[in-house]
């Protein structure tokens, strides 16, 4: 790299290993060490990922995304994406179909209409402006992924709102480790936009801590659910595929929160 001087370097962190990124260090010039003194208290799930964004006066880089609990070396790094490459090839091609995941906010401003001050807890469980969650906004993505399905188990159960019988299905998606998933964040068959939430997450192979292939377990949601009202923005770029980040609320209002790959929502 022969770029001029001055180099700038900012730490960024996330919750998603897709972004949206938050500068947590200021500008860094001449400098190759931060530490950063802020204690974050989080779940043992994977809601943590960090990376370096330099800046020169010719372009911006930025580094491979670090997450606390595992690292790898360039070489596992490329097996590891040679992996991921094969498992999406073969979705691609034959068992898997296009899905999004939508990433449940772990952090981030709580809903000031539904949060007790008292408890924290929120008190509406299909809150308008979280859906429940407490965060605003309530999930991240959407994401673009390759799920493939195997239903697992039907059972026949007495359906909540005790209006007889119902046979909800179980099912079992297999993905690579990007975005690492955790339990509650949901998934989307775009075809029929049936939503999933996910109720358990097995790392089907890991490779020194890091996820390469997960297996989510899933259940179907009744459209009744909050997370119905979760839409998808258009990202305006007119292939009208809605991809797009940041979420409509239930009462018409947006909430631009996301920086994916593909721009500015
Ligand atoms: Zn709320």
């Amino acid at each position: 790299m022969a770029d001029p001087a001055p180099w700038t370097f900012v730490v960024e962190q996330a919750q998603v290993s897709e972004g949206p990124w938050k500068e947590i260090s200021p500008v860094l010039t001449n400098t190759v060490v931060f530490v950063d003194d802020v204690k974050r208290i989080v779940s043992k799930d994977h809601v943590l990922f960090f990376r370096i964004k330099m800046t020169t006066p010719t372009a911006t880089y930025y580094s491979f995304v670090k997450a606390p609990y595992g690292d790898l070396n360039r070489r596992e790094y490329l097996i590891v994406k040679d992996i991921m490459r094969r498992e999406v090839l073969q979705q691609d091609d034959m068992a898997g179909i296009l899905g999004r995941v939508w990433i449940r906010a772990t952090s981030g401003p709580r809903c000031t209409n539904c949060i007790d001050p008292i408890t924290g807890n929120v008190t509406v469980s299909n809150c308008r402006f979280c859906l429940g969650v407490g965060r605003i906004p309530p999930y991240l993505g959407p994401y673009d992924v390759y799920l493939t399905f195997t239903p697992s188990r039907r059972n026949l159960e007495l359906s909540q709102d005790g209006l007889g019988l119902q046979q909800p299905y179980t099912w079992e998606i297999r993905l690579v480790g990007f975005p690492y998933l955790k339990d509650k964040d949901i998934a989307l068959d775009i075809a029929s936009d049936k939503r999933y939430i996910i109720d358990g997450v097995n790392n089907e192979l890991e490779i020194r801590r890091i996820p390469v292939i997960q297996v989510l377990h899933a259940n179907e949601l009744p459209v009744s659910d909050p997370v119905y009202k979760l839409k998808e923005l258009d990202d305006g770029d007119g292939d009208g595929d809605g991809y797009g980040g940041g979420c409509v609320l239930p009462d018409g209002s947006i909430v631009p929160s996301l920086v994916l790959p593909g721009g500015i929502i």
